[in-house]
């Protein structure tokens, strides 16, 4: 396998580029010291591709993503966009990059670090120790099916079909059974099978595929009691796996556990191992170009990207340890910081984590 890398690089609008600038110094922090080497190139996207090529999504960019082994994502949108017609909006420009890239999944960490334990509405005793993983199907389900009116006996109806076809549960189960082989072998597996077809067949796909993860426990949980088991047990799960609706709803659940949205890395993957790797944040125009946004979630991306698209875990892990170190020791962000702690600004949090990366 080579040690070369190519990563397309597209920060956006806010805060896009001042948080991937940092994540960038810990990709370059991980070339010196583990001997990968990254070829980075930088394309626009999002609100600043419409301001400057008029669209959100200029073919070159995509092309440039196409061509790379992994892309990262800063943030789009602002309210300079929010009222442009759709096919000038930057999460037209999203859609459209999901889409062209073919990624089917999105994959959504919730690792509460012990020392924000307190930035959480949840109990200590219950949260400590959470670290799961949602793995979201991410382009069927009732989102994408047929919606329309239509006039019923009792006046005006609206209809959404939801749709699933084996082949679309099948590849993002398997995706879901690798990754809990790679961690705590536990899969749950969430539906409604007890009212909804397609969730019948989704649990007839799960329970097929396990044949081939005997190494993996799985459990099947129905959506409601998932919602409440995430707020009774986090700590019991390990890897989640749900279609596109249920997904949206519990990886946002999931995420509060861990108190702050500034924290929250993701990926989105296809069949292949390019990936699409972002924070869970947007561009938050708020406290954009003041240099105080919180850099975490995109640098934990990036060790999302070594992991799932390289497989590279001793970078991964450096990442993340040298993030776990550098909380521990202390240092807060605004958005983290509680009213007795100095906060620290995005570039500072960034050099104390790749001076904090260790072999
Ligand atoms: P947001 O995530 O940008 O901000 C929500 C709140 O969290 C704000 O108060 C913001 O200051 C804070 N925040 C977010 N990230 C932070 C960080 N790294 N450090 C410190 N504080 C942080 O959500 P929003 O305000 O609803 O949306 C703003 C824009 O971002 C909109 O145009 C929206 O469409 C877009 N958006 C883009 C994406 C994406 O690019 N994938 C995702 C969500 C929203």
């Amino acid at each position: 396998m080579t040690n070369k890398k190519k990563i397309a690089v597209i920060a956006g609008d806010g805060i896009g580029p001042e948080v991937v600038a940092e994540a960038i110094k810990v990709i370059r922090k991980s070339e010196e010291l583990f001997g990968y080497q990254f070829e980075l190139e930088h394309g626009l996207f999002g609100g600043i591709a419409i301001d400057e090529r008029g669209t959100p999504l200029p073919d070159d960019t995509l092309a440039m993503c196409q061509s790379a082994d992994a892309v990262l994502l800063g943030a789009v949108g602002g309210p300079k966009w929010d009222n442009n017609p759709k096919e000038l909006r930057p999460e037209t420009g999203l859609l459209g990059i999901r889409k062209a890239l073919g990624l089917f999944s999105n994959i959504r960490p919730a690792v509460v670090f012990d020392c924000l334990i307190d930035a959480s509405t949840i109990k200590r005793e219950v949260l400590q120790g959470t670290d799961l993983i949602v793995v979201r199907e991410l382009t069927g389900g009732i989102y994408f099916g047929e919606k329309f009116r239509r006039e019923g006996a009792n006046g005006q109806e609206a209809v959404d079909t939801c749709v699933y076809s084996v082949m679309e549960v099948e590849r993002i189960v398997r995706q879901a059974f690798e990754i809990a082989l790679k961690r705590g072998k536990k899969l749950a597996s969430v539906d409604k099978a007890n009212v909804l077809e397609t969730s019948r067949l989704w649990r007839e796909t799960v329970n097929r595929i396990a044949a081939d993860y005997p190494g993996v426990e799985l459990e099947h949980v129905l959506v409601d009691n998932c919602a409440m088991q995430l707020l009774r047990r986090p700590t019991s799960f390990d890897v989640i796996v749900t279609e596109n609706m249920f997904g949206d709803i519990l990886s946002d659940e999931a995420a509060m556990l861990t108190g702050s949205i500034g924290m929250l890395s993701s990926a989105s993957l296809g069949e292949g191992s390019l990936g699409l790797y972002e924070p869970v944040h947007g561009s938050a125009p708020d406290i954009a170009s003041k240099g105080i946004a919180n850099p975490i979630a995109t640098i934990l991306s990036v060790a999302l990207m070594f992991r799932l698209s390289f497989g590279w875990e001793d970078a991964a892990a450096a990442i993340e340890k040298a993030v776990k170190n550098v909380l521990d020791a202390g240092h807060r962000t605004g958005d983290i910081a509680t009213e007795n702690e100095t906060a620290i600004g995005t570039s500072a949090m960034g050099d104390l984590i790749v001076a904090a990366m260790t072999k």
